[in-house]
């Protein structure tokens, strides 16, 4: 999976059950954030160096769009993106607590190192398609987080139209798309897994620590 990575936008509360779990509103328009490049670590069996010391460290399953061209309006997600992944949006829940409250940015909690573990891509099956399996996040070998991409509050066209006219998107950029429900704080040793459709995407274990060490 050494292509290009370029930007890295996320989706804040795009299910409704995820949204009402942490007492968050339901938006009414896309909320995107970003994590930079550096956050990108491969889901491939390894272990994940994660911040320690700083509260909970939560998980967040999420699907993943690579885009594939640059973007021209109208263009619908079927020509922009090529191939999809799963991914864990990593947070420190109780550092983005506090920044809620101070109103201050979310890149403390949301951007650190290896905050965002990718599994390899595979074949993107189209909008509507995707919707036909559900994904899964298992911990140590049980079932976390179950999610479907029908449940989402703004669906993937809407998101990169959204993207696309405020911040723009391009070959190389990368979509985490939200969590369901579910999301929980994960400890040193911990196995995550990621399937969609029952087939096993890719999984890492969870060594927390220092937050400047790498993997
Ligand atoms: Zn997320």
């Amino acid at each position: 999976m050494k292509q290009l990575i370029r930007n890295v936008y996320c989706v804040g509360r795009n299910y409704r059950l995820h949204a009402e779990e942490l007492g968050n509103s339901v938006p009414s328009e896309p909320m995107i954030f970003m994590k930079p490049s550096h956050a990108i670590v491969p889901m491939d069996g390894s272990t994940i160096a994660l911040p320690g010391g700083r509260g909970e460290v939560h998980y967040e399953a999420e699907l993943v769009l690579r885009i594939a061209r640059d973007y021209r309006p109208g263009m619908a997600v079927d020509e922009l993106v090529d191939v999809m992944a799963f991914g864990i949006d990593f947070t420190l829940r109780d550092v983005q607590n506090k920044l809620k409250d101070k109103g201050h940015p979310w890149t403390a909690a949301k951007a650190f190192l290896n905050s965002a573990p990718l599994t390899p891509y595979t074949v993107f099956p189209g909008a509507a398609d995707t919707a036909a399996e559900d994904f899964e996040l298992r911990k140590n070998g049980e079932v976390v987080q179950r999610g479907n991409i029908g449940n989402m509050i703004f669906p993937l066209q809407e998101i990169v139209d959204y993207i696309a006219e405020n911040y723009g998107l391009g070959e190389g950029d990368l979509i985490f798309t939200g969590t369901p429900e579910g999301v929980g704080p994960v400890a040193t040793g911990d196995q995550l897994e990621l399937l969609y459709g029952g087939r096993a995407l890719g999984s890492c274990t969870v060594q927390l620590g220092s937050s400047s060490s790498a993997r």
